[in-house]
């Protein structure tokens, strides 16, 4: 599919340009070892490493090449608690850990926010009027530290910086604010930007191009042979799920969304960006950064070992593959990672199904509003909300109006109900996880706390932090299911994430031990001689070089 679209988008050099950028010299052809031209920077959402793994030996494209060429590291780590995507999104490239990055979670709550909704989503600006955290102004003024692509634009201006997604958070947290095209699919009228972007010819023409295959029918995708094993039907609430084929009607926004076609497109935006801005073709290195979203909806809306998850991987291999060639094609040199935001967790009725008779949804009396109520009751502190909350799980946040002493009473009786619940690990507070150094060593064999402590902000953080119990979805048995399943654990399904570097000439390895994403950001600043203070980040550099040599060495 990605072959159509690009070759839609790419039928004439008349292609308007997406950006008013004069051409830089070409470098010189002979120098022994140099940077790569062209950074392109993939995160899968939500490719955890049990999803890369399980059909690694079906790969037959772009994940072929990065698994079999590649230097490949099985397991990496979102090390933090808050597996969810805007936080998973700000490690990538900023080698920072969200406690640094400053990215907590998808949504926080500010209680002495002036506007009257309290949740703040992590990419907006909610000292715009008149926004909500539904009704928002995206924004990277949350994100407080720079990305690889800033720290190379304040290297050299002239570097192109350009980050396409098919979600806001995804792109705005891996392009950083001062990126020269920040894209993110906005609705079914395509992609869009930050208000007052005025759309360039190059993008309306990828909004034409979505327009026309959103107006054809999807019959549904083939079958792979390795996805046949799949094929049988799950009950969660009011769906069934696990045979699905993502067939769909013609103008079917949704069903494109939650579809490989979503990232085809995504893929396809990224090859004509990359040939219409001649990134890769400058004297400096360019670098691109690419936020696949599909995986994540497929995974959320049918779980993640189901027919769907199963041939969403087979046509993202596809599609990469598609994606890399049309690179090669061009001539580009240039460096690929990919990764992901966050891994994932089946849905419990298929676990069941499937040898885990233990796996269970989380009891809706964890839900912030019941546990609200409860401890309203409890301590007779009534007519107010006491604990704020985004979900069963995460951070908690107590009202800000009650004196000392009714918030010690609060405290007491939440910390009490939480911990005597069957369905609770542990729940820490503020304080302690303040008083946690900031974690070093094995990402595999951190505590809890110190995920906790990697993903803590003194200001954004909530009161208490909620971990449930591993095989506890966070998601509550309702008549009407939204999401089947999700991630957003301290376990390792949703820590564990696969890195894969890809250049040419690059001698393949693979390294079975725990790395973190935090790592790639000094390791490919590393292979463009850009120097990053240490004490800047939380990364380290990984030679890339298999034997003698270093990646790493200046
Ligand atoms: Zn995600």
């Amino acid at each position: 599919m990605l072959k159509n679209i690009v070759a839609a988008l790419l039928l004439a050099s008349s292609l308007p340009a997406l950006a008013q950028t004069p051409a830089a010299p070409p470098a010189p052809a002979t120098a022994p070892v140099t940077p790569p031209k062209l950074i392109v920077a993939i995160s899968v959402d939500q490719f955890s490493a049990d999803l890369f793994s399980e059909y690694r030996q079906y790969y037959s494209g772009g994940l072929k090449r990065l698994t079999e060429q590649g230097i490949v590291f099985p397991r990496g780590y979102q090390s933090h608690a808050a597996t969810e995507t805007c936080p998973g999104h700000s490690t990538i490239l900023t080698g920072s850990r969200p406690s640094r990055t400053g990215i907590i979670a998808n949504s926080w709550f500010d209680l002495g926010a002036a506007r009257a909704d309290k949740s703040v989503y992590c990419a907006e600006d909610e000292t715009q009027p008149g926004t909500s955290s539904d009704n928002y102004q995206a924004s990277p003024v949350h994100l407080k530290v720079p990305t690889l692509g800033g720290r190379m634009k304040i290297a050299n201006p002239a570097t192109r910086v350009v980050s396409v997604a098919g979600k806001d958070r995804a792109a705005i947290m891996m392009g950083g604010p001062t990126a020269d095209q920040v894209w993110w699919l906005g609705g079914p009228k395509g992609y869009v930007s930050y208000k007052g972007v005025a759309t360039p010819p190059l993008v309306a023409k990828v909004n034409d191009v979505m327009a026309q295959r959103l107006a054809e029918p999807n019959p549904g995708f083939e079958l792979p042979p390795q996805c046949m094993a799949k094929d049988f039907p799950v009950k969660a609430g009011d769906r069934t799920v696990g045979t699905g084929r993502f067939a769909r009607e013609a103008g079917d926004y949704k069903g494109f969304r939650i579809s490989p076609e979503q990232d085809a497109m995504t893929l396809a935006f990224a090859a004509a960006a990359i040939e219409n801005m001649a990134l890769g073709k400058q004297a400096q290195t360019d670098i691109i950064s690419i936020g696949l979203s599909a995986t994540d909806y497929i995974g959320h809306t049918y779980g993640t070992e189901g027919t769907e998850s199963c041939i969403q991987v087979d046509r993202l291999d596809r599609e990469l593959g598609a994606f890399f060639d049309r690179l090669d094609k061009d001539g580009l040199d240039y460096v690929v990672v990919l990764t992901a935001d966050h891994g994932g967790h089946d849905l419990p009725e298929r676990h069941r199904l499937n040898a885990m008779p233990m796996e269970q949804r989380v009891d809706k009396a964890l839900t912030p509003k019941a546990l609200s109520a409860a401890i309203a009751e409890k301590t007779g502190i009534l007519g107010k909300t006491l604990i704020w909350g985004d979900g069963p799980a995460g951070d908690l946040y107590f009202d800000r109006s009650l004196t000392a002493a009714q918030r010690t009473k609060v405290e007491a009786a939440t910390l009490a109900l939480l911990r005597a619940h069957p369905q609770v690990q542990t729940v820490f507070t503020k304080a302690e996880i303040a008083a946690t150094p900031s974690p070093s060593g094995p990402p595999e064999s951190w505590l809890l706390i110190q995920e906790a402590r990697a993903s803590f902000d003194p200001r954004r953080s909530g009161d208490l932090l909620l971990l449930l119990k591993p095989r506890v979805m966070s998601i509550p048995e309702q008549a009407v299911m939204g999401s089947v399943a999700t991630h957003g654990s301290p376990w390792d399904t949703d820590r564990r994430v696969p890195i894969l570097f890809w250049r040419k000439g690059l001698t393949h390895f693979e390294q079975p031990l725990g790395i973190e994403t935090v790592d790639i950001m000094p390791t490919l600043a590393a292979l463009i001689k850009l120097p990053v203070q240490k004490d800047e980040i939380d990364g380290r550099c990984l030679d890339l070089i298999a034997g003698d040599g270093d990646s790493c060495a200046n």
